[in-house]
């Protein structure tokens, strides 16, 4: 390839590397900063109960705001924590941050209201993975069955004996378990019966297309009734439109996640949304 078409391309091909590789190695420097000098935000995502119509829920996802390059996707940094292992102390504080924030809205009125975290793979190495979050939630009065862990099939890759485990001891706190992007990884079904689940999250590449693809639509229809005669509750992930929330409802979804509802909000605005839900409701 590169080397076949001369010392030349070579050399371009190795230095453009280089520069992507330097490129990397800066930002994972500077990664290495951002929890001390505070550049990760945890924002949220309302989460809507189709029953009842009202907002039950919150999923926390992480952004950072680099000082220069401004925020940058987590789809491109979550990567570098995970293979640095600095997901562990980054992962730690988001739980915390949740946690923190479940305490707010709950004593602003909202009862039986949940807040959702996502729990990369390489937090399962992590030996103390199961006290952490036992801890957590003593420090922060946080009620067990209000947190909601949102993990993937990827947990089982490495160990699954000890992954699932360590995930039936926080399962056993009364930590709700939530399967998220399901249908896009590799592994077979078994793990739906292998792990102690609570939730099933249907990822947003079979909700995007719902109306206009067959195949979509009745991915989505097999993985509700699945996931309901398995005994999980059901979210929708990606709702951008009415159609597709319609579509949803019609077919006995639970709850929809998605811009549809809202953006994933910063603390601010995600209260102020939590409010105006709360007067319209009274
Ligand atoms: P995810 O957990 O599957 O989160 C859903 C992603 O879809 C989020 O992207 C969210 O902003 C986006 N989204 C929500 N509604 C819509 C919609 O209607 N349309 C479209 N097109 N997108 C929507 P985000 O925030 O960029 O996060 C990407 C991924 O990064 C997450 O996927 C999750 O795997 C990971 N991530 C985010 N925060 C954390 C974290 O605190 N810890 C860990 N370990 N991973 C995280
Ligand atoms: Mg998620
Ligand atoms: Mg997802
Ligand atoms: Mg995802």
């Amino acid at each position: 390839w590169a080397k076949s078409s001369g010392p030349n391309q070579y050399r371009f091909y190795a230095s453009e590397m280089n520069a992507r590789g330097h490129e990397l190695l800066k930002l994972e420097g500077d990664l290495r900063l951002a929890l001390k000098r505070e550049e990760f935000l945890l924002y949220y995502q309302p989460q809507l109960d189709l029953r009842s119509g009202r907002i039950i829920g919150i999923e926390g996802l992480i952004r950072w705001q680099h000082p220069l390059r401004g925020f940058v996707s987590p789809v491109n940094f979550i990567p570098l924590l995970e293979n640095s292992g600095m997901i562990i102390p980054v992962g730690e504080w988001v739980l915390r941050q949740a946690c923190k924030a479940h305490r707010i809205i709950r004593e602003a009125g909202f009862d039986n209201f949940r807040v959702s975290i996502n729990v990369s793979a390489v937090q399962f190495n992590d030996e103390y993975l199961y006290e952490k979050i036992n801890r957590t939630l003593q420090d922060e009065q946080m009620p067990q069955q209000a947190l909601e862990l949102e993990i993937t099939e990827n947990i089982l890759i490495k160990d699954p004996m000890s992954a699932a485990e360590t995930l039936r001891a926080i399962h056993a706190l009364g930590v709700r378990i939530a399967i998220d992007d399901f249908g896009t990884g590799y592994s077979s079904l078994a793990y739906l019966k292998r792990l102690p689940l609570n939730v099933l999250k249907i990822d947003q590449t079979f909700v995007r297309d719902l109306i206009n693809d067959q195949s979509d639509a009745a991915i989505a229809e097999a993985s509700i009734s699945l996931a309901h005669k398995l005994g999980l509750e059901v979210i929708a992930e990606g709702v951008e439109t009415v159609q597709q929330l319609e579509f949803l409802r019609t077919h006995d979804c639970d709850l929809v996640q998605g811009y549809y509802i809202s953006k994933p909000l910063p603390w601010h605005e995600l209260m102020k949304f939590l409010q105006t839900k709360l007067l319209q409701h009274e």
